[in-house]
């Protein structure tokens, strides 16, 4: 199978074949068509799998560039996940003229966060730094359309769930949610349970 049978536009073709990727790893060929029929979607595969460009490839996919809306954000439990995201999707995305992806994690300056906000469409970043952008209002995240939450057996992690409850509570009710995990605890079944409206769960 190839790209192109999985009916993306011309500008994610070409960034994938600027990106090297030549053909679909199996996660992406059963994962990314359901994706872009809107549903909820649990994918369970390891990092190494192609997982990132999974949810990559749906994010970009739906995008509307005229406007600078956020309308995508991607929650991560690492700041080196963050910015490998963020490199996955700046790399397939390289056609979309005037897409901005930026990344927003601790430990920086919140000033830097402000400028990287303006006019970006698709936000990576930690749980607590999102929160933080967010309840000090340079963040708005009533646009979002698609929420991914990476590593989510990793982000139901008592430290993080209450920042993800607050986040979640904000978006609107009309939104899509992709959740990614490399293990299937009943745990991590009923965390997502609170969020995630009938998922479908996928596997290579
Ligand atoms: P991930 O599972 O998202 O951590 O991806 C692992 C690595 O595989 C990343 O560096 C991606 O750039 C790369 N990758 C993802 N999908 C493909 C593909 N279809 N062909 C070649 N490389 C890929």
């Amino acid at each position: 199978l190839s790209f192109t049978s999985l009916l993306l536009s011309d500008k994610t073709l070409t960034g994938l074949t600027k990106s090297g990727f030549e053909k679909p790893s199996p996660i992406q060929v059963k994962a990314i068509p359901v994706g872009r029929c809107g549903f909820d979607l649990i994918v369970k595969s390891k990092s190494g799998t192609g997982k990132t460009a999974v949810f990559g490839i749906i994010a970009l996919e739906m995008l509307n560039l005229s406007n600078n809306d956020i309308q995508v954000l991607i929650l991560a439990p690492t700041r080196e996940i963050a910015a490998q995201i963020c490199d996955v999707i700046k790399s397939i995305g390289a056609d979309y003229e005037g897409l901005k992806t930026e990344y927003f994690i601790g430990g920086l300056p919140i000033e830097d966060d402000i400028e990287k906000l303006k006019g970006c469409h698709i936000a990576v970043g930690a749980p607590g730094r999102i929160r933080h952008l967010m309840e000090s209002e340079h963040l708005k995240i009533n646009t979002v359309k698609l929420l991914v939450m990476d590593e989510a057996d990793k982000l139901m992690e008592s430290s993080f769930q209450h920042d993800i409850n607050k986040i979640y509570h904000k978006l609107p009710p009309q939104k899509q949610i992709i959740a990614s995990s490399a293990t299937y605890p009943d745990k991590l079944n009923k965390f997502l349970a609170k969020y995630m409206q009938s998922p479908s769960h996928i596997s290579p």
